[in-house]
């Protein structure tokens, strides 16, 4: 199957958009902004929070920081105007900070500040670990501004767990995730069920300290794991949410959150680039490529 998945990622980027397509369709909330309003717009009337992703990453250009800036301050406002329960999340580098620290940085202050005005959170997602120091400085930057900031952070990174005690403060909104990054083994831990561990022990750290818990996974074995801790710490259910992908099958399990009373917020990207994305993720990590089949499949 590895050999298959590396197989499929390798001539991906060469086949027809109509092939790649349903791929990415399922799982990304059209190309344009009135799509991903509709679709939210549902979410919400369902009972779900979301946060909205603009695809893409790595922008070459200054001029193309300053549009991807100009989109997600368009967004914001439209979540304000439109009265949605949403969040945005950002890439730092598709604002900029791959070309340069001061361009990102000055690009996240800037929507960190429009998100102050129209009251709408902003969470800067958590890339590959050559970004995760300036990520969690940048974070704590803006913080200052804005209490709407949150950040990632990654379970399969050895440092995680320091992390989490250096960041935890009750301005805190931390989404804790496996990670999706292919990184090396010096700093990344590479076995699942250690990851999972390693997730478990980092979310009842931060569930326990003075922050605000999202918990990213579809993984129904640590979600019973992480509800059981909840019940038996009576943690209050304001002081986390759970977080899934947009389109990722969970069967029932939203819905028994949902009556226990949960949060659960559904992670929505939409936009041009969901070729380029698609096909990024998925030679990052072929992995992806059995999950979608195996998920067309069941549908
Ligand atoms: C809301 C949210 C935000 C995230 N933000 C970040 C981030 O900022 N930085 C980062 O590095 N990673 C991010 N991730 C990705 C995360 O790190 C994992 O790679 C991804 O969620 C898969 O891990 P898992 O916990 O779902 O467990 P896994 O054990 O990998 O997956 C459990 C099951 O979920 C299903 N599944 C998982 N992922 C997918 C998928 N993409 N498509 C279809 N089915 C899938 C499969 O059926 C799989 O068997 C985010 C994930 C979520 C849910």
């Amino acid at each position: 199957m590895v050999i298959i998945n590396s197989l499929l990622a390798t001539i991906m980027p060469y086949l027809p958009k109509s092939l790649v397509r349903p791929f990415a369709k399922p799982y990304v909330a059209g190309e344009n902004i009135n799509s991903v309003i509709k679709t939210v717009k549902k979410l919400n009337d369902d009972g779900f929070s979301t946060t909205i992703d603009i695809l893409g990453e790595f922008v070459n250009s200054e001029e193309e920081a300053d549009k991807i800036k100009s989109e997600y301050s368009e967004l914001i406002k439209k979540i304000s105007i439109e009265k949605l329960d949403s969040t945005i999340s950002v890439k730092l580098t598709h604002l900029g900070l791959g070309i340069d620290h001061n361009l990102g940085e000055k690009n996240i202050h800037s929507l960190s500040l429009i998100g102050k005005e129209n009251n709408v959170g902003i969470t800067i997602d958590m890339e590959n670990s050559p970004y995760t120091t300036k990520t969690f400085e940048i974070y704590n930057n803006t913080l200052i501004n804005n209490e709407k900031m949150g950040t990632v952070i990654q379970a399969y990174l050895y440092r995680s767990m320091n992390d989490i005690k250096d960041l935890d403060n009750p301005k805190l909104n931390l989404r804790i995730c496996k990670g999706i990054y292919n990184e090396s083994k010096n700093i990344a831990i590479q076995d699942r069920l250690a990851i999972n561990d390693n997730y478990f022990e980092m979310a009842k750290t931060l569930l326990k300290g003075k922050g605000y818990a999202c918990l990213a996974t579809h993984d129904l074995t640590l979600i019973d794991r992480l509800e059981s801790f909840i019940e038996k710490n009576n943690v209050s259910s304001d002081k986390f949410e759970f977080q899934v992908l947009y389109g990722v099958p969970m069967g029932n399990k939203l819905d028994k959150l949902k009556q226990k009373g949960y949060k659960i917020r559904i992670y929505v990207p939409f936009g041009e680039a969901w070729f380029e994305y698609s096909v990024r993720r998925l030679k990052e990590n072929p992995k992806i490529i059995s999950y979608v089949l195996r998920n067309l499949f069941k549908k």
